[in-house]
């Protein structure tokens, strides 16, 4: 079915998107047939692949971020999850449902915010789908990644002693930097090829919740995080002005900070944080232990559970933004 996109019509935009998209070995077909046809990866490797859709109104609020900052967060929030698996970017898929009024405009924008993500990570734009209609601007991207053994790195490899490291400093995102995440995909990658990964994830959600993700899928762990060690980014810390509640509070509970939550062996952590890899940046923020629960240790030494809930879709409410 053809969808009008404006004064460029769908096929040249198509044509357009094609004439941009890099080639890539692992994708023997891209945009212009039915489907895109991957080719198999390297021998030992798994295909990872994964999905989020942005809404405009609940992701980004398109009337003030627009068309460009709207395309770059939804790649990036997917290149953020092939990191969480460390996973190699390999390919895109990107469906729209774009605003009619102006259809074309918002279309290239959008593919002037996922370019550069994609050009850097190594990424192509391999199909979509595109529609338009009286709605506000949806968009889902689909990512598709390789992981060389031993990874794919899941949540649920944690064991009792295991160092819980996040990559960089959490809290706050709202005020802007939700817009812009860095997908830690080199860092992930990084880190694979220098330690023993028990468990990955991307903290979407909060620290607090994430990490309860991984305690939950590692058999009903729980972990011990030390108030004093994590990192508050200074947007935490402007947000707490305004909401009058803890810096730690917005650090532990807000979403989308996609800084990775790495789990590894004592001794790999050591080593880690003695000489981080490529430069990552490592904060070793706590301890898995057989539980209960999340615990938070303060300056004095005294344990509190961690009530902080970090965002969740479906309820009514949640501390943080969504991922
Ligand atoms: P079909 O009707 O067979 O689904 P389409 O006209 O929807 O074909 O798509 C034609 C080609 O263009 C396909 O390869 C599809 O993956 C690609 N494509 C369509 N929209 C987009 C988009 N927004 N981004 C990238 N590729 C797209
Ligand atoms: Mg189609």
């Amino acid at each position: 079915m053809t969808t009008p996109v404006g004064p460029l019509g769908e096929f040249e935009l198509i044509r357009l998107l094609r004439a941009r998209a890099v080639p890539h070995p692992g994708v023997a077909l891209g945009i212009g047939d039915d489907a895109a046809v991957l080719s198999p990866g390297r021998p030992g490797s798994s295909l990872v692949v994964t999905t989020d859709l942005l809404l405009d109104g609940r992701h980004f609020l398109f009337s003030e971020c627009g068309a460009e900052a709207a395309g770059y967060k939804s790649l990036a929030v997917n290149l953020s999850d092939l990191a969480a698996m460390a996973a190699r970017p390999v390919a895109a898929f990107v469906a729209v449902a774009l605003p009619r009024s102006s259809a074309a405009e918002v279309a290239l924008g959008l593919m002037d915010g996922m370019a550069p993500l994609a050009d850097r990570f190594g990424l192509t734009l391999a199909g979509g789908d595109t529609n338009a209609w009286e709605g506000p601007l949806v968009v889902c991207v689909t990512a598709i990644g390789e992981a060389d053994a031993p990874g794919p790195i899941t949540r649920s490899g944690a064991r009792p002693g295991d160092a819980v490291l996040v990559t960089g400093p959490l809290g706050g995102s709202i005020l802007g930097r939700h817009l812009r995440p860095e997908p830690r995909v080199v860092e992930a990658l990084a880190l694979l090829e220098s330690a023993e990964l028990h468990a990955l994830i991307d903290l979407s959600d909060g620290l607090a919740s994430d990490l309860g993700h991984v305690l939950e899928a590692s058999g009903g762990l729980g972990a011990c995080l030390d108030a004093e060690a994590i990192p508050i980014h200074s947007d935490a810390f402007r947000l707490a002005d305004q909401t009058g509640r803890p810096p730690l509070e917005h650090a532990l509970g807000d979403g989308e900070d996609f800084e990775l939550c790495v789990i590894v062996p004592p001794g790999a952590a050591s080593a880690l944080l003695a000489s981080p890899p490529g430069g990552v940046r490592l904060t070793r923020v706590g301890t898995i232990d057989d539980g209960p629960g999340l615990r938070l240790r303060s300056p004095k030494g005294k344990i509190e559970p961690v009530r902080t809930r970090g965002f969740d879709h479906l309820a009514s409410r949640g501390d943080g933004d969504a991922g």
